[in-house]
């Protein structure tokens, strides 16, 4: 599928020998799989070319990841060949720099908001990014080297995103990607303890979470998590935010959402929506957001727009509960 565009960013790649990979702020596992992923492959394929992945931070449950590159000069951006992985949109691209490349390619597998760059590869019925990577390797497997360090990175996106080969994106050609990895070779023992082992402090946060959630009428799950919590608890903005996965697993919620403030002088609270069955990206996009049909990101200002936001999604639940019948 696709395979002119592909073939357009393989020659793309071959033509030059300086290459920017980019990813999405607040990174992920995928995004950040994917382009390390990609990093290696370009250079286990072509060692003489230089490829960087640039960025001002690493989420701190990433970081067994491996390090990431030293910022270079704003001139080395000039002439070379931008990839940007995993980002819907240009304001989400964490790395601004991007605009001094010469050109710009964009893969991703987000509902596209909007178009960027020369040359876009977009498949939004894609499991992950990473998943997306490992086909364009697939497709040229007699010229690209995968190694093991490429199928690690990889393998880790895939599993993250599709919360272990769970999610209603899984198909066939998922797991014959994930296959293609694990021939190479992933420590999976490892990538599952480092992905699921948890402090003990954080497990009485957890404790915390499930004496404070909530639920509206028709069937929302949410978490509201505050300044004074993540202190009480000592936490990142991005373990606080990892929350929302305690939520996903309550009967007739199938609908949930955080709420964390992130503290900053625009008081902005930032909202993690995922579902399962219903779709909630249209919520997201009303509140400065987006995301996939099931897994959205959005960003509000103050606890009324939390209520208006909340309401319209216990709307969207009851809506589709009175016209659906398989959900639980
Ligand atoms: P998150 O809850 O931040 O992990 O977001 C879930 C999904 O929605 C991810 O795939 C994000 O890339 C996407 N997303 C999050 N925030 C936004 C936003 N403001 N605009 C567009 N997409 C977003």
């Amino acid at each position: 599928m696709n395979y002119e565009v592909k073939k357009a960013i393989l020659d793309k790649i071959k033509e030059y020998d300086r290459i920017f990979l980019f990813r999405h702020i607040r990174n992920d596992g995928d995004c950040v799989g994917a382009t390390k992923g990609l990093k290696e492959i370009i250079k286990a394929t072509w060692p003489d070319k230089e490829v960087y992945i640039i960025d001002t931070e690493l989420a701190k449950n990433l970081e067994f990841m491996g390090p990431e590159d030293e910022p270079v000069e704003e001139s080395a951006y000039e002439g070379a060949l931008g990839i940007v992985l995993d980002t819907a949109s240009e304001a989400r691209i964490s790395n601004p720099n991007y605009k001094l490349c010469k050109e710009l390619i964009k893969i991703d597998h987000h509902i596209p908001l909007e178009n960027y760059g020369d040359l876009a590869w977009v498949e939004e019925e894609r499991s992950s990014c990473c998943e997306m990577v490992v086909d364009f390797y697939q497709t040229f497997s007699d010229e690209l080297i995968l190694n093991k360090d490429a199928a690690a990175h990889l393998y880790t996106g895939m599993v993250t995103d599709s919360g272990r080969f769970k999610y209603d994106g899984v198909t066939g050609e998922t797991l014959r990607c994930a296959a293609t990895l694990l021939d190479v070779g992933v420590k999976t023992d490892i990538l599952f303890a480092r992905l699921y082992l948890e402090a003990f402090e954080y497990l009485k946060f957890k404790a915390h979470i499930y004496n404070r959630m909530e639920v509206t009428e028709n069937g929302v799950a949410y978490i509201y998590i505050d300044r004074a919590m993540q202190e009480e608890f000592n936490l990142t903005l991005e373990q606080a935010s990892a929350c929302i996965g305690n939520l996903d697993s309550i009967r007739g919620c199938i609908c949930w959402i955080a709420f964390i403030e992130t503290g900053d002088e625009k008081n902005t609270i930032r909202v993690r929506l995922r579902s399962r069955f219903v779709h909630i990206n249209h919520i997201a996009e009303n509140h400065n957001g987006g995301g996939h049909a099931c897994a959205s990101g959005a960003t509000v200002y103050s606890r009324e727009e939390v209520d208006a936001l909340l309401s319209e999604a216990d709307a969207t639940v009851a809506e589709y509960k009175a016209t659906h019948e398989e959900w639980l």
